[in-house]
């Protein structure tokens, strides 16, 4: 396994008191592996990617990537926040090497790899564009070639599309879930869709109203390897949707 998370707990202190956000969450996630994380709103799944990505401490339990403790941020490790991010004076250029800038890394040799990302994903006409200038969908995908430029393994991916209208979303989800399989990477997804964790996702993790806990984690082996768009149309697509949906529980 690639990341193993042990009983991690989260408390937050609120003038109100505390507020636990996550309970005694414990699964674990094998390499290339596509796992979403679901659950409603406010029930720690920001806060779960965030103490995976390094950023935050658990209050209790610990989360190992590659059978070491996390200690802070890892470069291992690739975090896609909600928002793209991207800023809007930089060039596209400027926007998806920014990563490998902040870590003194940009040579020739990782501007190349940036540069076969951008061309293998439609992108290498609109180096020169601010991103003002793309469509919503570029961006996303500026977004993930800016967080794989630094070579992580794992990606951590936070309500990716939210920001996207429907039809946008179904075709950047697809291209989005392909860069992924073709590089080769593990994802941990977060998302309140659940046709979208069932369409992109081997495993779908479901957490409880606040604070989190571990439902249930429903694998779909019928879908695994297909494409978003062709789980849309497959017959066990329903299937995982009902399930899912049956586990969480909206009335939080
Ligand atoms: P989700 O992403 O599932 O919507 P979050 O992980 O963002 O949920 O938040 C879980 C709970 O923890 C929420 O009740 C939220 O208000 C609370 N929370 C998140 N971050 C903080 C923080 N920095 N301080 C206090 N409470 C927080
Ligand atoms: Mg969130």
């Amino acid at each position: 396994m690639i990341v193993d998370i042990k009983g991690v707990r989260k408390l937050y202190q609120s003038p109100e008191g505390e507020i636990g956000a996550l309970d005694d969450i414990t699964f674990s996630i094998e390499e290339g592996e596509f796992i979403s994380i679901v659950g409603p709103s406010g029930c720690g799944k920001s806060t779960l990617l965030s103490i995976i990505a390094g950023l935050e401490a658990p209050s209790g339990g610990e989360i190992c990537v590659d059978g070491s403790p996390i200690r802070g941020i890892n470069p291992k490790i690739g975090y896609m926040p909600q928002k793209d991010q991207l800023f809007p004076w930089r060039t596209i250029w400027d926007n998806v090497t920014l990563g490998l800038e902040v870590q003194g890394r940009r040579d020739q040799s990782h501007q190349e790899f940036v540069k076969r990302l951008l061309a293998r994903y439609g992108l290498a006409q609109f180096t020169g564009c601010v991103p003002g200038q793309l469509s919503g969908g570029m961006r996303q995908r500026c977004a993930l070639i800016r967080t794989l430029a630094t070579g992580p393994r794992i990606l951590l991916l936070d309500e990716p599309f939210s920001a996207l209208d429907y039809q946008t979303r179904l075709s950047v989800a697809d291209d989005i879930y392909r860069i992924i399989k073709n590089e080769g990477k593990t994802a941990i997804l977060v998302t309140h869709d659940i046709a979208e964790a069932v369409s992109m996702s081997d495993r779908v993790a479901v957490l409880s109203a606040r604070p989190g806990r571990l439902k249930e984690i429903v694998d779909q082996p019928e879908l695994h390897g297909l494409d978003p768009m062709r789980r849309r149309d497959h017959e066990m697509f329903h299937h995982y949707f009902n399930r899912i949906w049956k586990e969480i529980d909206i009335s939080a």
